[in-house]
């Protein structure tokens, strides 16, 4: 076996400690089990550790929401609820259905949206479809959500898709009990390597939060153990390129930490110190290798050091996406007028449910993506002028 410098071992272990905690959902002790299991594998780094405390708008579930149709035919849906939604009254809604379009969420996905309509025309509630795929939460992006949003899977939504295309009544009722807790407050965690370097930074992040209904074994605790492997390699084998390891909070709240964190660079000035960033996210199933970049330029340049690689696993697909899409922690570096990239394996069968669990082939896969990020930073490390170049004309 090549020595690759990680060790599948620990990864195993740092991976299987964070799921274990459980979904990792905001104002949750798991969250705070979750960020202390993080301190303590770094604690043995030579990493110098900080805490990124912010407040926001806290939200949680009271309790599962409920969701039956009344006519034209009985029937109890398998639903999830919008995070930052409305609660329902305690005894529920009762309403008929609407169809109103589209619902693009987190800019990413294109869901079927319907309102539930009181007799006298109030809207009650909102159910949005996913057209793959069972139910599965996701946040609303604006905290000023007052209506209950249910979600449901794809089966549920051709149901009611083709009731409404056939011009039947379509009734149903539910309730979905949840609650906003204002001044909520959580920490990103920061693990800076070489501190005192004059050279631009490299911002390697990774969400450490899961939804509330999934243990998030692939999404994300497999890219914070892939992190963790690379806060050990640059402890033995010390480096001297300046590197910043970003364990985010509240990806899964519309990227609430890495929002905070990129605002505090930008109101410190420290962004201008900021090469590029890097976010891992879903990275131990799925067959491909997907880079999601901008600007252009940084696309090309990702795509060489990839090309250069020469751990891909035999077959793997190495894809684009352009402009990176906003679904996770990347994109407040890319807004901010940093080059960003999202590295992401392509699976989403497993996304946002209770499957994603851990499975024995995964650190495989987060071995590889690991020695892909290293070679990566190693690469970009070296590349400064290059980069000088680049942002000088961006600036100028
Ligand atoms: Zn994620």
């Amino acid at each position: 076996m090549v020595h690759t410098g990680f060790s599948a071992t620990e990864i195993d272990h740092d991976w299987q400690q964070l799921i274990q905690c459980g979904p990792r959902f905001l104002g949750t002790p798991n969250e705070v089990e979750a960020r202390n299991s993080i301190l303590g594998s770094l604690a043995k780094t030579a990493a110098s550790i900080k805490e990124h405390e912010f407040s926001y708008q806290g939200w949680a579930l009271i309790e599962r929401p409920q969701l039956q149709v009344v006519s034209p035919s009985p029937y109890a849906f398998p639903c999830e609820a919008m995070i930052y939604c409305g609660a329902t009254p305690p005894e529920g809604i009762q309403g008929a259905l609407q169809y109103i379009g589209k619902h693009k969420v987190m800019d990413a996905f294109e869901w079927e949206k319907f309102a539930v309509v009181a007799p006298e025309g109030d809207f009650l509630a909102y159910i949005s479809g996913r057209p793959d795929g069972p139910a599965q939460p996701q946040p609303l992006g604006k905290t000023n959500a007052a209506l209950p949003h249910f979600v449901i899977g794809a089966y549920e939504l051709s149901l009611l898709k083709s009731w409404w295309e056939r011009g039947l009544k379509i009734e149903v009722q539910g309730t979905l009990r949840c609650e906003i807790r204002p001044n909520a407050r959580t920490r990103n965690v920061v693990a800076s390597f070489n501190l005192d370097s004059p050279k631009k930074r490299i911002c390697l992040s990774a969400h450490y939060d899961s939804v509330y209904s999934a243990p998030g074994a692939n999404d994300n605790a497999a890219a914070v153990a892939a992190l963790l492997a690379i806060a050990r390699r640059m402890t033995a084998q010390s480096p001297d390129f300046p590197l910043d390891l970003l364990f985010f909070s509240g990806e899964e709240w519309d990227l609430i930490g890495s929002k905070a964190y990129v605002a505090h660079l930008v109101a410190s000035q420290k962004i201008k110190t900021i090469q590029m960033a890097v976010n891992l996210d879903s990275i131990a199933e799925g067959s491909s290798l997907e880079l999601w970049a901008g600007p252009e330029s940084f696309e090309e340049q990702l795509l060489k050091v990839a090309n250069s690689f020469t751990g891909h696993p035999p077959g793997r697909r190495i894809l684009c996406r352009f402009p990176p899409p906003y679904s996770s922690d990347h994109t407040p570096f890319y807004e901010a007028g940093i080059p960003a990239c999202m590295l992401f394996c392509g699976e989403t069968v497993k996304y946002h449910i209770p499957q994603d669990t851990y499975c024995p082939e995964g650190v495989i896969n987060i071995l590889y993506v690991a020695e892909f990020t290293w070679h990566l930073i190693q690469a970009f490390s070296s590349q400064q002028a290059v980069w000088r170049t680049w942002q000088d004309r961006v600036e100028g």
